[in-house]
């Protein structure tokens, strides 16, 4: 059916009815005057709904299947939520509104920073940043305006794991500092050689996802934390995915100075299509005054923005940052209550070990034992039928699944990084396992061609650079 509105295209069919004009026709200047006939094609109205509804039927999202796509956080997210979202009065309010007239709006924005703080063990937030990585960069700039304002200059570099995210050294980049990286231990940790050979008066900090993007929760975080701090380093958590430890242990409790969390990943926004999403940024006391402007507070019973820091890192966006994402944090978290944050923790952690010690005798998992949100395997194995981790990903479409994120954490041979999260059923995780499976029986028996899959799919095997660099986005006539 794609593909349908351009091969049918016919002078003369449309798909329009137009009134005649009953004013006169206006005289455009010459030169934006369009003298070419137009590249469109031709086609009825039928033709474009049936068209647009294939093109809708081809997109594949939490609400059409499963999306165990690891460190990325593909959770099914309550529709009442949506629903609040959409009130009136936070949807019209203008972003100039005095400040009486929108105390509900801040009094949210205040309790919201409370929560997280009680979430995190964190002491203020901002909620300011639109995305992970503008999160991390305003969490790094806040470190470097800490030593700054010390003078404490000496300290341009930044420690980042070889597991991080790719944002990390990203971000630790753009907020001034330089990077060093700290190799992983056997078990996946931060390798601690490493980090105290490393840990020089040069560094101003540590940056660690924990769990990191290898599944793996660090056991050494409080001795990693003690070393840190004890040479004038400060932590920072990358909480991207927050989605293993909600209701059950605390970033701030470990020792973490600086904070962010991807509301799009665990707190109720959709992830992914391009946003918007948002990331607060929460740090400890000391680390307060550093928090961009205007910060939200309180006055008696009057909340307002606060503009009067004077140590602040500046401003990072506009004043309500993503408003109406920070709100569906809000609704998610007082619908859920701390009871429900820590169950969807837990359910999240256990089908992630579930589907590993399902699956673990055909794609063993990049670091043995247990793992917290999501799995990390290894496609290794099935090299010896000439199958690669892609192929098994591109095969589990034709099986109706989206595929797990391929080829990393790096430091994993043939990654396939799978994360069920809470909102999977079992009989649906179950499927997942029998589809994983059947693929490695297919690749043992070598009956068909893994280079040509998915076979019921639309487009199969794409160019992904030439799909990225030069995409084809319109219709141009047939010569
Ligand atoms: C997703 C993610 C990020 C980046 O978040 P964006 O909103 O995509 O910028 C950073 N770190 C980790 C661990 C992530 O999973």
């Amino acid at each position: 059916m794609i593909g349908y509105i351009f091969n049918n295209s016919k002078a003369g069919k449309v798909g329009y009815s137009l009134p005649p004009s009953d004013v006169p026709k206006a005289e455009l200047p010459k030169g934006l005057v369009n003298e070419k006939e137009l590249d469109l094609p031709e086609v009825t109205e039928v033709e474009v709904v049936r068209h647009v509804t294939a093109m809708a039927k081809e997109t594949y999202g939490v609400d059409t299947g499963f999306y165990p796509l690891g460190s990325c956080t593909m959770k099914y997210n309550p529709r009442i939520n949506e629903e609040l979202a959409t009130l009136e009065g936070f949807v019209n309010l203008h972003p100039d509104t005095p400040i009486e007239g929108c105390q509900g709006a801040l009094e949210m924005m205040y309790n919201l920073d409370k929560h997280f703080c009680a979430i995190t063990g964190m002491d203020a937030f901002t909620l300011a940043p639109a995305a992970g990585a503008h999160g991390e960069m305003t969490g790094m700039s806040i470190i470097h305006q800490y030593h700054k304002s010390r003078g404490d200059t000496k300290r341009n570099k930044v420690l980042i794991p070889d597991s991080a995210h790719g944002t990390n050294p990203a971000s630790a980049v753009a907020s001034g500092f330089e990077t060093v990286t700290i190799p992983s231990n056997s078990s996946g940790g931060v390798d601690m050689d490493a980090l105290d050979k490393n840990m020089t008066d040069e560094i101003a900090g540590l940056m660690l996802t924990n769990p990191n993007t290898a599944g793996i929760f660090d056991p050494n975080i409080c001795e990693i934390a003690r070393i840190v701090h004890s040479r004038g380093g400060l932590l920072y958590y990358d909480g991207a995915n927050l989605n293993a430890l909600m209701g059950i242990s605390r970033p701030g409790d470990f020792g973490f100075d600086v904070v962010h969390l991807n509301l799009h990943k665990t707190f109720s926004t959709p992830h992914g299509g391009g946003g918007p999403g948002s990331a607060p940024v929460g740090v400890k006391d000391f680390l307060k005054p550093y928090l961009p402007v205007p910060h939200v507070a309180k006055n008696g019973d009057t909340y307002y923005f606060d503009y009067n820091m004077p140590k602040s890192m500046g401003r990072i966006r506009a004043t309500w940052g993503n408003f109406l994402v920070l709100l569906k944090a809000y609704c998610y978290i007082r619908t859920m209550g701390p009871k429900g944050l820590k169950q969807a923790s837990e359910h999240a952690v256990l089908s992630a070990n579930y589907i590993r010690v399902k699956i673990n005798d055909l794609y063993p998992e990049g670091f043995p034992g247990l793992c917290m949100h999501e799995c990390v395997m290894s496609g290794s194995p099935l090299k010896k039928f000439n199958v690669l981790t892609k192929d098994v990903s591109k095969r589990l479409m034709d099986y109706g699944f989206h595929p797990p994120t391929n080829y990393f954490p790096l430091i994993i041979p043939e990654a396939i990084m799978i994360e069920p999260t809470e909102s999977e059923s079992k009989e649906m995780v179950d499927s997942f396992i029998a589809a994983m499976r059947a693929i490695y029986k297919e690749a043992e028996e070598g009956k068909i061609d893994f280079s040509l899959t998915p076979l019921t799919k639309e487009v199969s095997r794409v160019d992904e650079t030439k799909a990225a660099r030069t995409p084809i986005l319109r219709w141009t006539k047939k010569a």
